[in-house]
């Protein structure tokens, strides 16, 4: 597999940075889009190389997914050291306790479970799936018109409680009582490592909202070093881009020889 050589150039210049953010987006980038989400699975050699990146000096790897964590470590294997980032940056595994919804948002979140049955009562096929903060609607395998008429109907939900946010992805769409946003979620975590660099790899919506914020960072020094990779194609704010999730754990394979290259010059 042959990657850009621009991003090849690239990754040797991110593995040079004393202390680096390795981090990705998991459905679609680590793992293969699929019917059920929970027979989602990641790509041979993904986590394997992730592990490996996160067992290196200076170097600290996260998943960063809508998610929910529980889900997220269960579907990935990740274990220690890595870092994992669920339902959009409103939880994290360095954080067991999770989640603390208010009164008002649990009480909207009851309201969003019956609002969504009855969407899935009038597109039948589409699925609601659970998560700490939100509900998310999937619509994936359905006739493009019915797929489209349950998204509508999901969104229009969003737009009648408008305390929800209301994040659209592919054949998807996430209505949440409590959100982060996955930009803010990764600038928070560079920002609290104190990396001197940031990579972020993503296939969807939520995905170039984190490119934008990586490039928008306050520290601006780690807002020139960030390292962007659109996984697939579309319009994309990403520096580089792959065309698939192999590739993409290809890439990491590249920074990890890189990176184990430089530690063990011992520099
Ligand atoms: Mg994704």
């Amino acid at each position: 597999m042959t990657l850009d050589p621009a991003l090849v150039d690239a990754l040797g210049a991110f593995a040079a940075h004393p202390r680096v953010l390795v981090a990705t987006d998991f459905d679609g980038a680590l793992a293969p889009l699929v019917l059920d989400p929970m027979d989602s699975r990641p790509v041979e050699g993904g986590m394997e190389s992730l592990a490996a990146l996160a067992d290196l000096p200076g170097t600290t790897v996260a998943l960063v997914s809508g998610r929910a964590l529980g889900p997220l470590r269960q579907l990935s294997g990740a274990q220690d050291p890595l870092l994992l980032i669920g339902s959009h940056g409103a939880e994290d595994s360095r954080r067991p306790d999770g989640l603390a919804l208010s009164e008002e948002q649990r009480t909207l979140l009851t309201q969003l479970e019956d609002a969504l049955r009855a969407v899935v009562e009038q597109h039948p096929g589409a699925r609601i799936e659970d998560k700490p903060a939100g509900r998310v609607l999937h619509t994936r395998g359905l006739p493009p018109e019915v797929s489209g008429a349950a998204l509508a109907a999901a969104t229009a939900v969003g737009e009648r409680h408008t305390s929800l946010v209301v994040t659209p992805g592919k054949e998807v769409v996430e209505l949440a009582v409590a959100h982060v946003g996955k930009g803010v979620a990764l600038v928070a975590l560079a920002e609290e490592l104190g990396v001197d660099a940031v990579l972020y790899a993503g296939d969807d919506v939520t995905d170039e909202h984190a490119f934008v914020a990586l490039a928008q960072d306050t520290d601006l020094a780690r807002a020139e070093r960030r390292l962007t990779i659109r996984v697939g194609d579309g319009e994309s704010a990403a520096q580089h881009r792959v065309n698939d999730e192999r590739a993409l754990v290809r890439a990491f394979e590249v920074l990890l020889s890189a990176r184990a290259g430089r530690s063990n010059d011992g520099g």
